[in-house]
């Protein structure tokens, strides 16, 4: 590989950006990588509902990024990227720190949605960072003090709004009379059938309500008003969850700087920003021009994070880089304490078989994983042919 004098910058070290910076150190030691991210820790989104019930403690979930960079070699710094100069080369920091870069790599993830909806930013608690994770767990703490049951809403249908509910329900018993509020006519309505019918299962034994076909129009501080064919209810509530939907983290952008699609960063196949070369866009902040129904998620960031890897190595040994190819290794939900759905490669599983695949799954794809989580579970590695099948190397990344 030829030497490059100014640095690969990546911005965002969340599925997409680790694993590009990962990639790229072990392609070749001599790079030189800045990884630069607004926080000092990863968040393995995944897990989120498993520290939620403590089945996982939270440094597990959550290492420092100081620590995996160091180990890797590889430069960390925390600061917010606020601009970009495409044509000069330069980003500039929230602390006025100005850089030059040979090439970009931006993938800074996705914020909740609130669709403007009135009263959801003021009012709603969210599910999508280690901080929304802190806030609600306080919520939940506080009000084990008192033994009056509370209403709890969740507004999503999706895995995040399904899998919160399970997770609440068996930690917290009856202490909350929890509803699921989905403006569609089914729950996951993007994932498979069989995932779909565990999850009902798992809602009915748990006594969890479903609104379908229900559209959140204002959430004040005591109420939440829905409508529903043609009806309007305001219902009391005590605590509303947002996880109706998620929209590109781009506040450092200027409004007409490049060409987006669906609000997200429209990319080619080789992951370059359109007629930008040597800066490329990945993970949820992205959309790729061909493959526009990609799905937002982290199997879909790693995918991009591993094969930007080997195009920027051929971009700087002077040769093209290649088109993107997405291969689906399937989905996993959990339902639960100690259970979960899987479909994947042709095999489904549930129940607290699956439970235990998904968390070796996951486990092995920690950064910094603990290792008494890995010797845990180890025994099933050891016992369960099945679990080879699943566990292959490129499988949920
Ligand atoms: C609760 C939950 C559960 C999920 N479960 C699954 C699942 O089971 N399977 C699955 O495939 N996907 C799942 N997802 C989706 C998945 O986590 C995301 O698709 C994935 O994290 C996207 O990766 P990313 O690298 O694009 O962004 P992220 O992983 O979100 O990383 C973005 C990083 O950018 C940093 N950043 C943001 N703005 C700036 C800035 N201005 N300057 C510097 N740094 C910045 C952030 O701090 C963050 O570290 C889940 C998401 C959530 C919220």
């Amino acid at each position: 590989m030829k030497l490059i004098q100014k640095p690969i910058v990546i911005v965002g070290a969340g599925f997409a950006g680790m694993t590009v910076a990962l990639n790229l150190k072990n392609l070749n030691p001599s790079l030189p990588i800045l990884v630069v991210d607004s926080v000092s820790k990863f968040i393995f989104k995944p897990l989120m509902y498993e520290v939620l019930s403590k089945e996982i403690r939270i440094w597990e979930a959550a290492p420092k990024f100081a620590n995996i960079f160091s180990d890797a070699g590889i430069t960390f710094l925390k600061n917010r990227l606020t601009k970009i100069s495409f044509k000069e080369n330069t980003l500039e920091f929230s602390d006025e720190l100005k850089l030059s870069y040979q090439y970009l790599v931006i993938c800074t993830g996705s914020i909740p949605n609130s669709y403007l909806i009135k009263g959801v930013e003021e009012n709603c608690y969210f599910f999508n960072d280690l901080n929304d994770l802190n806030k609600l767990k306080s919520f939940l703490k506080e009000s084990q003090k008192t033994s009056v049951q509370k209403k709890l809403f969740i507004v999503g249908g999706g895995p995040s709004g399904i899998e919160l509910a399970c997770k609440i329900k068996d930690i917290f018993l009856e202490q909350f009379e929890i509803h699921i509020i989905e403006k569609s006519n089914e729950i996951l309505n993007k994932n498979t059938i069989f995932n779909r019918e565990e999850a009902e299962k798992s809602l009915k034994k748990r006594k969890i309500n479903v609104l379908l076909n229900s559209k959140v129009e204002e959430v004040s501080e005591t109420k939440i008003s829905i409508s529903s064919q043609g009806q309007k209810t305001s219902l009391d509530k005590d605590i509303v969850i947002w996880t109706a939907g998620v929209k590109p983290n781009l506040s450092y952008l200027e409004t007409d700087q490049i060409i987006k699609k669906y609000g997200r960063i429209l990319v080619n196949k080789k992951l370059q920003i359109e007629n930008i070369n040597n800066c490329f866009a990945i993970g949820d902040i992205s959309i790729i021009s061909g493959l526009e129904d990609l799905p937002i998620t982290a199997q879909v960031a790693m995918q991009e994070g591993n094969h930007l890897a080997k195009n920027i190595g051929l971009l700087i040994q002077g040769k093209d880089p290649l088109p993107f190819e997405f291969k689906d290794n399937g989905e996993m939900i959990s339902l639960g304490i100690g259970e979960a759905s899987i479909s994947a490669l042709g095999v489904t599983l549930s129940g607290k078989l699956a439970f235990e695949v998904r968390r070796i799954i996951y486990t092995s794809k920690l950064p910094d994983i603990n290792e008494s989580l890995k010797s845990a579970s180890s025994w099933i590695f050891q016992k369960k042919s099945i679990f080879t099948k699943f566990l292959k190397t490129d499988n949920f990344n």
